[in-house]
């Protein structure tokens, strides 16, 4: 039913043949030359009110998604500096979803911007879901990933090995799997995985760990895989944000940022703190923000034990930042409108995961330059890869395309991880070739 109605404010269709109906039983059609004008107003009129009326339903309920309309690059900077909580991982020019409780109202309003509602959410809290079966098919809390991969480096000793890259602001490890055949030459080629960098896009771990895992057991029958592990060590965060990701376990959870403490507030969003770009357009000096960029780049430990770890590799030559929603294949520049310098190879790139992913289910991915795809993201974790190393970042958003948005079902957990996993193997094997 808010879809429904959402729609009404959004076109006004209904709202028109209302005030038709309206209009010939009032006898005012008889008078064609002003109908059209009378019309006019009281479909706008009628527009206000159930606006108005939902709002009111919105205040009422407490908390709820709305849908902001972002027409200009100053309106989505004004989006990017407010303290509404994004129900969109990038603020987009269109439209950008935000959260809104009861103290936001006004700051919704003050935006200046139109808006509609989208439907009603829960006030912020814990997951009420029951979460059973294994990782194909639920969603696992932060230690019972890390146990997963333990039981995976138990059965593969030899092939992976762990390093603990840093320490998060509450002293969790921010560790990383790598998997690669012990007879892999010196100094071997790399590619580095993020996944959980953004605490609430649960699928992203759940797709990281599926690449991990996939390819690990592939690796013991096929020698195709057993080729490519020998040509590249896989490297993955299995959720780079651990503070943040428990979070959304226990207390909130929509969650996006780490959990600095700001003294007003908390978070800093982990991916506009990388250094390429840092300071610049879709990153917010306000620390209230859902893209509060940090006092300074690498000011946080988790993304230090990146640029740490990525820095004792001998030859990093690929890597992808997994996040969710909105089934898009982005590549750099997200800080600048600017075309990067390897901008057809990125394309090329791009073009050819954007077949493998959709070539599974049919699910409909997009890819592109991040800031011309969407509105411009810096300090982001794939810039820096590209600008430091330059090597192909990726950030990749994984499903859905905004229905379920982060909270998206279980059943959808095995799709996306396969395919995901075939336009990872493409980019590996694309590396290597
Ligand atoms: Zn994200």
């Amino acid at each position: 039913m808010p879809e429904c109605t959402a729609q009404l404010v959004e076109t006004g269709a209904c709202s028109d043949r209302d005030v038709a109906a309206a209009a010939n039983q009032t006898g005012v059609a008889r008078r064609p030359s002003r109908l059209g004008a009378l019309m006019k107003r009281l479909a706008a009129v009628l527009s206000l009110l159930v606006a108005l009326a939902l709002v009111c339903y919105a205040d009422e309920a407490g908390w709820a998604r709305y849908r902001v309309f972002v027409p200009n690059d100053a309106a989505a900077q004004r989006l990017t500096d407010s303290s509404l909580p994004l129900f969109s991982d990038n603020v987009t020019l269109g439209f950008t979803d935000v959260i809104a409780g009861p103290e936001h109202q006004k700051e919704l309003n003050h935006l200046g911007l139109p808006y509609f509602f989208v439907q009603a959410l829960p006030p912020p809290g814990p997951t009420m879901w029951a979460q059973s079966g294994d990782y194909r098919s639920a969603y696992f809390p932060l230690d019972a990933i890390i146990a997963q991969y333990e039981q995976w480096r138990q059965e593969s000793p030899t092939w992976v090995t762990r390093v603990n890259a840093g320490t998060s602001w509450e002293g969790r490890a921010v560790w990383v799997y790598r998997l690669r055949e012990p007879s892999t030459p010196i100094p071997p080629r790399s590619v580095v995985l993020q996944a959980g960098i953004h605490a609430r896009e649960w699928i992203s771990p759940s797709v990281v760990m599926h690449l991990f895992n996939n390819l690990r057991e592939l690796a013991q029958t096929s020698i195709m895989h057993r080729w490519l592990i020998n040509e590249v060590e896989v490297c993955a965060f299995p959720v780079l944000n651990p503070d943040g990701y428990e979070y959304t376990w226990t207390t909130n959870r929509l969650w996006r940022k780490n959990r600095r403490n700001n003294g007003s507030s908390y978070g800093v969003d982990l991916n506009r703190n990388y250094s390429v770009g840092f300071g610049g357009g879709g990153s917010s000096g306000n620390p209230s923000s859902d893209t509060y960029r940090g006092p300074s780049a690498f000011s946080e430990p988790e993304t230090r034990a990146v640029r740490d770890f990525v820095a004792t590799l001998p030859n990093l030559v690929g890597f992808i930042d997994y996040h969710s929603y909105g089934q898009l294949i982005l590549w750099p520049w997200g800080y600048t409108t600017n075309s990067p310098p390897d901008r057809d190879e990125l394309d090329r790139i791009g073009r050819m995961m954007e077949q493998e992913v959709e070539s599974a289910y049919g699910a409909d991915y997009r890819q592109g330059q991040t800031s011309t795809t969407l509105y411009l993201a810096s300090g982001v974790s794939n810039d820096w890869a590209y600008g430091v190393y330059r090597v192909p970042g990726l950030a990749i958003e994984l499903r859905d395309r905004g229905t379920y948005g982060f909270r998206l079902p279980p059943d959808q957990i095995r799709p996306t991880q396969h395919e995901n996993y075939l336009a990872f193997e493409a980019y590996l094997i694309d590396l290597v070739r």
